[in-house]
């Protein structure tokens, strides 16, 4: 049975956000397009533009009117702030290095707490099959793992506090402490970043005007099942982009892939690009990029420009998914002084190293544990370090590994 039913004008951005939270958080929902005014007074409104959509009704009658993700957290009792004034151990980010570290910190004793600025399960709950889990021969969705994962970890004893963002570090007084974006501090012995990455843009004109409105980054699992009968357009070739593809294509008339690159060859492992090949309604173009986003409140059309022959090409649509990997988001990092690589991952242990000395200002005897920033104690893990696999299961593994180094950091320093 549905928890809740989300009411919304087609291409909302806000309903898409909650819709995109609730999917990932594993929510059973229903959504209702709100296309003329006589639906909108039907639900107590005045408009189709009524400003109090997207409306979200819950199961038990409570009616919450353009509701944020923090009001939708509270009402289903996630919201929380710390319950301990210090951690054994405190986790950035609960993708699945994150939720890793919390079942295997948690499980092993640590007072630990996870905080998370959106969902559970970070760029993997958005994967509509992850299929080379291991263990999950017929695959498993990505919001689905991330909800075994988080069980896991609660069972274990760990906190997590959802829609909080860390944005700054305080690692002042032998403690590696954490700022919330509402003040509040979050004091551990030791931490671990895991907040991956998030997804790159196009840097095309009347992008942002678009995003949540026709322009969408990841694999879309919460849309497929309303793009039914229509044309989607995916950009990437990477394997993010391909399992998107596949998702659509059963559910949208036709979907296009606009790759740059000459092959998908190139980016796709073989088993999807098999796939690809055997799907009739996935069109593929190479050497093609997105040059235009057209339309008005909403998504209307995108514009593919070949890179070869700077041919153009229109397609009418209202669904653009944008999966071209991503970037870092490790500002703070920098103000709390610590060592990136040029393109902002977390750079850790060994890699730390330069003519086998430590950074600079580097405390003590020892030299950085594997997965150690040049902080003792702050460890990253996942996608948002350098030189990491990106995938699930190192992920996974990572955040795993550094909770045995947090304990090695507790107890030796
Ligand atoms: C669509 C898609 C499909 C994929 N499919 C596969 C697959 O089939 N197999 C596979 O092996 N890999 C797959 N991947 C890659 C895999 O999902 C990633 O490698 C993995 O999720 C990385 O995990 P992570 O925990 O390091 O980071 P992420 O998954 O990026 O999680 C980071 C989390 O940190 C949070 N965060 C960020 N900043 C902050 C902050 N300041 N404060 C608090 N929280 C913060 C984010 O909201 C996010 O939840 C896929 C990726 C995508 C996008």
């Amino acid at each position: 049975m549905a928890a809740a039913t989300l009411y919304g004008r087609p291409g909302s951005a806000p309903a898409y956000a909650i819709r995109d939270f609730l999917h990932r958080s594993d929510i059973p929902f229903e959504w209702k397009e709100i296309r003329s005014d006589d639906e909108a007074r039907a639900l107590g409104l005045e408009s189709a533009r009524d400003r109090r959509l997207p409306l979200c009704v819950f199961a038990d009658g409570t009616r919450m009117e353009n509701p944020t993700i923090r009001q939708i957290t509270e009402k289903l009792g996630w919201f929380h702030d710390p319950s301990r004034s210090e951690y054994d151990l405190a986790i950035y980010g609960a993708g699945p290095a994150g939720l890793s570290a919390a079942v295997y910190g948690a499980s092993e004793g640590l007072k630990t707490v996870v905080v998370e600025r959106w969902a559970i399960g970070g760029q993997a709950g958005s994967s509509p099959k992850i299929e080379n889990y291991l263990g999950f021969f017929g695959g498993i969705s990505g919001a689905e793992l991330a909800e075994r994962a988080r069980d896991q970890a609660i069972r274990f004893g760990a906190e997590i506090l959802l829609a909080r963002e860390g944005v700054k570090g305080d690692f002042s007084a032998g403690k590696r402490g954490g700022i919330l974006e509402d003040g509040t501090k979050i004091v551990a012995r030791a931490a671990i970043c895991a907040t991956g990455v998030a997804y790159a843009r196009l840097q095309v004109p009347n992008e942002e005007r678009f995003h949540g409105a026709g322009v969408y980054y990841g694999a879309g699992a919460s849309e497929a099942s309303l793009c039914g009968n229509e044309h989607v357009v995916i950009v990437g070739g990477g394997n993010s982009a391909g399992q998107a593809a596949l998702h659509f294509a059963r559910f949208a008339r036709k979907v296009t892939m606009a790759v740059r690159g000459e092959s998908l060859k190139n980016t796709l492992s073989a088993y999807l690009c098999d796939r690809i090949a055997s799907t009739t309604n996935i069109e593929v173009l190479t050497n093609t990029e997105v040059t235009a986003l057209n339309g008005g409140d909403c998504l209307e059309s995108v514009t593919l420009t070949n890179r070869m022959t700077n041919a153009n090409r229109t397609i009418h649509t209202r669904w653009l998914f944008v999966c071209i990997g991503g970037a870092p988001h490790t500002e703070w990092a920098e103000g709390a002084g610590i060592v990136r690589d040029e393109a902002g991952y977390l750079v850790t242990g060994s890699d730390l190293m330069n003519g086998g000395y430590p950074p600079g200002g580097w405390p003590l005897d020892r030299q950085p544990y594997y997965l150690e920033t040049n902080v003792p104690g702050l460890f990253a893990a996942g996608d948002v370090r350098h030189g990491s696999v990106k995938r699930c299961a190192s992920a996974v593994g990572e955040g795993a590994m550094a909770v045995t180094f947090v304990h090695r950091y507790l107890v030796d320093g």
